[in-house]
């Protein structure tokens, strides 16, 4: 992320901060919330508040991985071997005597090798005699063959996961595996979401002349799910000072943070900066050299919970950078994720970019891959920061820094992906 100046208290709000900068504050600003206990089957997406060790070796015996024959190698270097099947060990359900010379133990995949065994011959290259009694293996079986041995994969006390670490899909089988039934987890942030503008209507209601859609608040409560929040919408503030002043309030006092679409610019009709101001909201800043998404407001609410509030500009697309940028960072941050910024790549240039004199350019992208490996980000042809029909093909934003004039097709820029 580009460096700017380092930020401080003293520092004017109105004054225009980097973006790398406005990420500072939001970390310096954002307080980690509790962990919780939850439930295994509830975890999914939760990040975690405690490292996870192992509590067993894995795996906990040596375990055979095909069906077979459990054998002693030296009695079978010379095949084809007849051994005396002396037993069966299925999975759960081991064998306990011990292989002796000449003998063999019926096996299946997942059963713990008898002892004695010191390799598994697989079933397609043995052949049953006298009903089962013999079996005629039909190739050398190497020492160690087709078993894991125990303690292999993992030591009982390693450390298997890290605290900070999202669970996912595939971590769900480790924290089961090593027996937590209840996950210490970061407790969600809760967040509201509240659309203004006079022009909205719901998204069941035809707009009227002059109306739109309210398109951001789906959008803003789906990227809060994806970075781990309870999300709840509030009903239109309109461009109503008094009904936005009392809208916050209240969702103030159950949110730890409250995101704000719309108002921040320099209308006549854009309130949300005073209502912040007229509830004595800590602002933190109001202007990021950013396109698009310059007038993006990061504030603190007066009270109990210290609700942070982002005052984000309403075009759909600076929506969600912004959003993107700093709300999300905000999120992962209150849940002691280990990198809550969303981390930047790099990736080769499929055609020129033009950049801006003063603010940094994050633009909608497409990520691939070519022949060669190479990641490529291809811009999006968009009509600008309204254009989110456009920025829905949008896998990444790519970065073009503030004053520089054209990123060259076929040159390296920093990409970061988008969630979702
Ligand atoms: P504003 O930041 O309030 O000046 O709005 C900038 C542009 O974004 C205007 O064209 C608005 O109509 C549009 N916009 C504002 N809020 C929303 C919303 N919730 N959904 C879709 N578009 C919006
Ligand atoms: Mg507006």
């Amino acid at each position: 992320m580009a460096e700017g100046p380092p930020w401080n208290e003293s520092m004017d709000s109105t004054e225009m901060i980097s973006v790398a900068q406005a990420v500072r504050v939001v970390l310096e600003r954002t307080a980690r919330l509790p962990a919780e206990s939850v439930a295994l089957a509830d975890a999914m997406g939760r990040v975690l508040a405690e490292d996870v060790f192992a509590d067993c070796d894995l795996p906990p015996f040596d375990r055979a991985q095909m069906d077979g024959y459990a054998v002693r190698s030296e009695d079978v270097r010379e095949v084809p071997a007849r051994l005396r099947v002396v037993g069966e060990a299925a999975a759960g359900r081991g064998w306990r005597g011990v292989i002796e010379k000449g003998e063999a133990v019926r096996i299946m995949t997942g059963a713990p090798l008898p002892a004695g065994a010191d390799g598994v011959e697989q079933v397609e290259l043995t052949r049953e005699l006298e009903d089962g009694a013999v079996v005629e293996v039909g190739r050398a079986t190497e020492p160690g063959q087709f078993y894991v041995p125990r303690g292999s994969e993992i030591r009982a006390g390693e450390r298997v996961l890290r605290a900070g670490e999202e669970v996912s899909a595939a971590r769900m089988a480790v924290l089961a595996s090593f027996g937590c039934a209840q996950v210490s987890v970061r407790r969600r942030p809760r967040v509201s979401v509240l659309a203004t503008g006079t022009e909205l209507v719901p998204v069941r209601e035809r707009p009227g002349e002059d109306q739109i859609r309210d398109s951001n608040s789906y959008s803003l409560a789906a990227y809060a799910q994806l970075a781990g929040a309870q999300v709840e919408r509030l009903p239109f503030a309109g461009d109503d000072p008094e009904l936005l002043r009392r809208e916050i309030a209240e969702a103030a006092a159950r949110s730890d943070v409250l995101v704000l679409s719309g108002g921040v610019s320099m209308g006549r009709y854009d309130f949300t900066k005073s209502a912040l101001h007229a509830l004595d909201a800590e602002i933190f800043f109001e202007r990021v050299a950013l396109r698009p998404g310059k007038p993006t407001v990061f504030a603190r609410l007066p009270g109990e919970r210290q609700t942070l509030v982002f005052g984000l500009p309403g075009n759909p697309v600076s929506v969600s950078v912004t959003f993107n940028l700093f709300a999300r960072t905000a999120l992962r941050a209150m849940q002691a994720a280990l990198s809550p910024a969303l981390e930047e790549e790099t990736a080769v240039l499929a055609r020129a970019v033009k950049g801006a004199a003063e603010r940094t350019s994050y633009l909608p992208a497409a990520l691939s891959t070519d022949e060669a490996g190479r990641l490529l980000a291809q811009p999006l042809k968009w009509g600008g920061s309204s254009d989110f029909v456009a920025f829905a093909r949008a896998t990444a934003l790519l970065i073009v820094p503030a004053g520089v004039k054209t990123l060259e097709a076929g040159s390296v820029a920093r990409v970061v992906r988008l969630p979702g």
